[in-house]
C-alpha cells in the first residue's frame, strides 16, 4: 500500500510513521512536508492513501484537498490529521471529500488502523459510484458506436446553450447530413465494415466542427451539427469542407469507399424557434438535396415548407381516399407489334378526387412512397385489375393469352408482406397467374438487388411473371440481367423521343430490343405516339407495343369500347 504522509512538524511525522510502521500492513510511505510538495508527489504518483496535516505553513490541508479537486487527482482516500479540535472545520473537509478526520493526540494504533481501512473501503466504494456514474451518463449521452453526442445529449446542449447564444446575439443554423450510399456499403461489405465507415465518417465530421459546435449521430447513417455562426453563410462554409473531406475515398484494410452525402440547413430564425421545427425544416431542406439528385446540400426556404404542407395534407387525403375507395383503375391497351392483335393492357391507378377530380398517378404516387401508402395502393390496384380479368374473362374476353400488367413499387417489392400479399390475391380472386405480369422499374430493382432476385424466383415458380419497367433509365449493370428471372423488358418511352428522326436514337431503340431478344425476353415499348415510331418498332421486331397512338389508358367502360371497336391493321 502506498501511503503519502503530509506534515510540517518533525515530531508528528514521526509518531504517524510509528504507527503506520507498527502496523502488519505491507506499507512504502512517502513523505512531504509542505501542502505544495504534497501536490506534487500526488500528481506524479497514484497513492493508496493521503494522511494529510491540517495545520501546514504554506497551504492548509484544505487548500490542500480544494487543489486536489480543481485539478481532478481527487482519486486517492484522504484522511486528515489535526492538532485541534474543530467540529465545523471537520465538516467542511468531509464534504470536500475527505474520508476522515482525525485528531493527532487521540491517534493510537488500533485507530489509525480501522480509520485507514475504512477510508479505504469508502473510497473504493466512492470511485466505483463515480464510475457507475460516468457509466450511465456515457450510455445516456454518447453514441456507443462513434462516441459522438446523441440525439437527446445534442437536444440537450443546444438548449442548454441558447442564453449565452442570446446575450451574444449569435445565430445558429442546424445541418442534417444522411450518406447516400450507405445502405449499399453494408449490403455489399456487410455490417461490421458498415460501422467502420460509420465510425471513420464520424471523425472526419469532427474535425470539420469547431469546438463550439454540436455534433451527433442522430442514428442509422445520420448525423446532425448545430453550428453557432454570426455569419449566415459560415454553415454552407462548413457544408462545402464536409464534402471536400469526404472526397478523398475511405481507406480500411481489406477495402475502401467513396462516400457521398446529402445535406440539408436550416437556421433559428428567432429567438422562439423551437429545435424541433428547425430540426424538421433542416430535414425537409435535406430530402430535397436528395431528391435533387443527392451528394449536394440545400438551404431550407419557405417554398419547401409550403411544399411539406401540400404533401401532408395530400398524404392525409389519400388515406382517407384509401377507405373511401376513391382509387380506380384505368388500362392502357397493348398490342402485339405481329399480329396487331389487342393481347393485353397495363392496369394504372388513377385517383377519383371529390374536388379536384381524376388525378394521374404522379399527383399522389411520390407521396404514396414517401408514407408507405404505397404498399396499399399497390395491393388495391392488384385486386382491382384481377378481379377485372376475371369479369372480363366471363363476359369477352375470351384470349387466355390477354394479360393485365400490374406495376409494383420496389418498397412493396421489398416489404415482408408482399409474397404473402400477392399469394393471397390469387387465391382469394381465383385467378389463373397467368393472366398478370407484374411490372417494377428498372432502377428501384438495382437498388436491392439480392432480395429482388429472390422475390422475383419465387414469384416465378407461383407462375406469375415479371417485366422490368422502364427499361434503360436504370444506369444498370447489364449482368443482372442474366441473374433476374424476367420474362420481359419495357423499354422506357424515353428513347423513343426523337425516333425515327435521330440516327442514333433508331439504332439505340434497336440495340435495346436485340438486347432484350437476345436474353429471349419478351420486349414492350411503350410511349409509341404516331405512326412512323410503330413501323419503327415494327422493323426492329418488337414484340408488344403501347402508347398513344392505339390509346391513352382508359376507364374500365372506355376500354370495354375500345376492345369491341379494335380491328387490327
Ligand atoms: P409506367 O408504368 O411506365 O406507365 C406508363 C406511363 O406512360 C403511364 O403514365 C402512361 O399513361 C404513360 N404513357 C403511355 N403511353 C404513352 C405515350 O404514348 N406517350 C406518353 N407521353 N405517355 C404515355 P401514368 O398512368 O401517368 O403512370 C405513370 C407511372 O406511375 C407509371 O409509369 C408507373 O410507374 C406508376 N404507376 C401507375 N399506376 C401504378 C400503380 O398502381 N402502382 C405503382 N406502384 N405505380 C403505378
Ligand atoms: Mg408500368
Ligand atoms: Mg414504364
Amino acid at each position: 500500500m502506498k501511503i503519502l504522509l503530509v506534515d510540517d512538524d518533525m515530531v508528528d511525522r514521526m509518531a504517524t510513521q510509528r504507527l503506520l510502521k507498527k502496523s502488519n500492513l505491507d506499507i512504502q510511505i512517502t513523505i512531504a512536508v509542505t501542502g505544495h510538495q504534497a501536490i506534487n508527489e500526488m500528481e506524479s504518483t497514484e497513492f493508496d492513501l493521503v494522511l494529510l496535516d491540517y495545520n501546514m505553513p504554506d497551504l492548509s490541508g484544505l487548500e490542500v484537498l480544494q487543489h486536489v479537486n480543481i485539478k481532478g487527482i481527487g482519486k486517492t482516500a484522504i484522511i486528515f490529521l489535526s492538532g485541534s479540535e474543530d467540529e465545523t472545520l471537520a465538516q467542511r473537509c468531509l464534504e470536500l471529500g475527505a474520508q476522515d478526520f482525525l485528531l493527532k493526540k487521540e491517534i493510537s494504533q488500533v485507530h489509525l488502523l480501522k480509520a485507514i481501512t475504512h477510508s479505504k473501503l469508502r473510497h473504493q466504494n466512492e470511485v466505483r459510484l463515480d464510475q457507475d456514474r460516468l457509466k450511465i451518463r456515457d450510455l445516456a449521452e454518447y453514441d456507443q458506436l462513434t462516441g459522438l453526442l446523441n440525439r437527446y445529449a445534442f437536444e440537450s446542449r443546444i438548449t442548454q446553450s441558447n442564453a449565452f447564444r442570446n446575450r451574444l446575439n449569435m445565430g445558429l443554423s442546424l445541418m442534417i447530413l444522411d450518406l447516400d450510399n450507405f445502405k449499399w456499403i453494408n449490403d455489399t461489405y456487410g455490417h461490421d465494415q458498415g460501422d467502420k465507415v460509420l465510425i471513420a465518417v464520424a471523425k472526419l465530421l469532427a474535425k470539420v466542427c469547431r469546438e463550439e459546435d454540436f455534433l451527433c449521430r442522430l442514428g442509422g447513417d445520420e448525423f446532425a451539427i448545430a453550428i453557432n455562426c454570426d455569419d449566415k453563410d459560415y454553415s454552407y462554409v462548413v457544408a462545402e469542407r464536409i464534402f471536400s473531406v469526404l472526397k478523398k475515398p475511405l481507406q480500411f484494410d481489406d477495402f475502401s469507399v467513396t462516400i457521398e452525402c446529402s445535406i440539408g440547413i436550416a437556421d433559428f430564425t428567432l429567438k422562439m424557434d423551437e429545435l424541433n421545427d428547425v430540426l424538421k425544416k433542416a430535414d425537409l431542406a435535406m430530402y430535397r438535396a436528395k431528391s435533387d439528385g443527392r451528394n449536394r446540400f440545400h438551404y431550407f426556404n419557405n417554398t419547401l415548407q409550403e411544399i411539406s404542407e401540400r404533401r401532408m395534407s395530400v398524404a392525409s387525403e389519400l388515406r382517407q381516399a384509401i377507405e373511401e375507395d376513391e382509387l380506380v383503375v384505368f388500362y392502357q391497351p397493348q398490342i402485339c407489334a405481329k399480329s396487331m392483335k389487342l393481347i393485353g393492357a397495363e392496369a394504372l391507378v388513377r385517383w377519383q378526387h371529390p374536388v379536384r377530380g381524376l388525378l394521374g398517378p404522379h399527383e399522389f404516387l411520390d407521396i404514396a412512397e414517401e408514407t408507405g401508402l404505397i404498399v396499399e395502393i399497390d395491393q388495391i390496384v392488384m385486386i382491382k385489375a384481377c378481379q377485372q380479368r376475371l369479369t372480363w374473362k366471363n363476359e369477352f374476353i375470351k384470349n387466355d393469352d390477354f394479360k393485365i400488367a400490374i406495376n409494383i413499387s420496389a418498397r412493396h417489392l421489398k416489404s415482408d408482406k408482399f409474397l404473402d400479399n400477392t399469394k393471397k390475391v390469387l387465391e382469394e380472386i381465383k385467378i389463373d397467374p397467368s393472366f398478370i405480369d407484374l411490372e417494377i422499374v428498372e432502377s428501384e430493382l438495382v437498388q436491392d438487388f439480392t432480395k429482388a432476385v429472390n422475390v422475383i424466383s419465387q414469384l416465378k415458380s407461383m407462375g406469375v411473371n415479371m417485366s422490368i419497367d422502364d427499361f434503360g433509365t436504370g444506369y444498370s449493370s447489364l449482368s443482372y440481367l442474366k441473374h433476374l428471372k424476367v420474362q420481359t423488358l419495357k423499354v422506357d418511352r424515353s428513347f423513343l423521343t426523337d425516333v425515327p428522326n435521330s440516327d442514333v436514337d433508331c439504332r439505340l431503340l434497336k440495340g435495346l430490343i436485340n438486347l432484350g431478344k437476345s436474353m429471349e425476353l419478351t420486349v414492350v415499348i411503350e410511349g409509341v405516339e404516331d405512326i412512323h415510331q410503330l413501323n419503327k418498332c415494327q422493323d426492329y421486331q418488337a414484340d408488344i407495343i403501347q402508347g398513344f397512338h392505339f390509346s391513352k389508358p382508359l376507364s374500365v367502360q372506355e376500354f370495354e369500347a375500345y376492345y369491341q371497336q379494335y380491328q387490327p391493321s
